[in-house]
């Protein structure tokens, strides 16, 4: 029997006042995959990762975590229940610390300073550079540096499910690469994630099955090996002719 999905979304629709972002979204993440959303600017991607967080709301359709109806549940309470965006522009806490800004991402814990510590000293060991800068504050760091923050503080929730919008966005290449190291050595611990991306090579190379988001639909789904090597998507994202 298939084991119950981590995410399950059915059918999602979504619009933004006359703009209907979404028509009908169908996915599936399974506890320990890493799934990518790839699409060009304005496929929907974004606007998908905010209904599943729970930062837009949904017109039509379902969302499940953990098997429960989610769909109607108010956005900072999935945090809590195991769903942590890290969102696409950064937006970390400028005018805080970056120890602080991992403090806050660990809000809702009730397990106490020792163990989120623990955690504080985990995300430093994943993110070298978060440790030599933790007095610094936020919004004096690098692009790269804030991308660093906002995953780490995504992390420090605990997740049962990371959601990456766009960690390239903005990045020189050799920050991009390290920044896909990261999703890589997150994988590796078992971290699930659903990563969207505009680097559809990149998202391709790191994923076990990805999406093809066109104009608020699906065109595409599949194993990402497979999808890396689709004439479809290699003449529209891979930039191969
Ligand atoms: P990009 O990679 O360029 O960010 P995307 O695939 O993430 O693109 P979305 O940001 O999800 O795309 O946008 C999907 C569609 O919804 C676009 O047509 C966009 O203009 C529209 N849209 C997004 N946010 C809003 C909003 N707050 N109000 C109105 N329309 C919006």
């Amino acid at each position: 029997p298939e084991q119950t999905p981590l995410l399950r979304v059915e059918a999602l629709e979504l619009h933004y006042g006359a703009v209907q972002a979404l028509k009908g979204v169908s996915l599936q993440v399974h506890a320990g995959e890493v799934v990518t959303i790839i699409g060009g600017n304005g496929a929907g991607k974004s606007t998908l990762m905010k209904a599943i967080s729970g930062l837009e709301p949904t017109a039509a359709g379902r969302i499940e975590f953990l098997g429960q109806d989610i769909t109607r549940m108010p956005g900072h309470l999935r945090v809590p229940f195991g769903i942590a965006q890290s969102p696409e522009g950064r937006q970390v806490f400028a005018d805080q610390s970056v120890h602080d800004n991992l403090l806050l991402g660990a809000y809702h814990r009730k397990d106490g300073a020792a163990a989120i510590a623990a955690d504080v000293e985990q995300q430093f060991n994943t993110f070298p550079r978060l440790r030599e800068r933790r007095a610094q504050m936020a919004g004096t760091m690098s692009g790269g540096e804030q991308q660093m923050l906002a995953i780490a503080r995504a992390l420090m929730s605990r997740p049962k499910l990371l959601l990456l919008d766009e960690p390239s966005l903005g990045l020189a290449p050799l920050i991009v690469k390290e920044i896909f190291a990261i999703v890589r050595q997150l994988k590796a611990q078992g971290v699930t994630i659903l990563l969207v991306e505009q680097m559809a090579n990149q998202a391709l190379a790191v994923a076990d099955r990805a999406y093809v988001l066109e104009t608020g639909h699906f065109t595409l789904q599949g194993a990402a090996a497979d999808l890396r090597r689709d004439p479809k998507v290699r003449a529209a994202y891979l930039g191969a002719h």
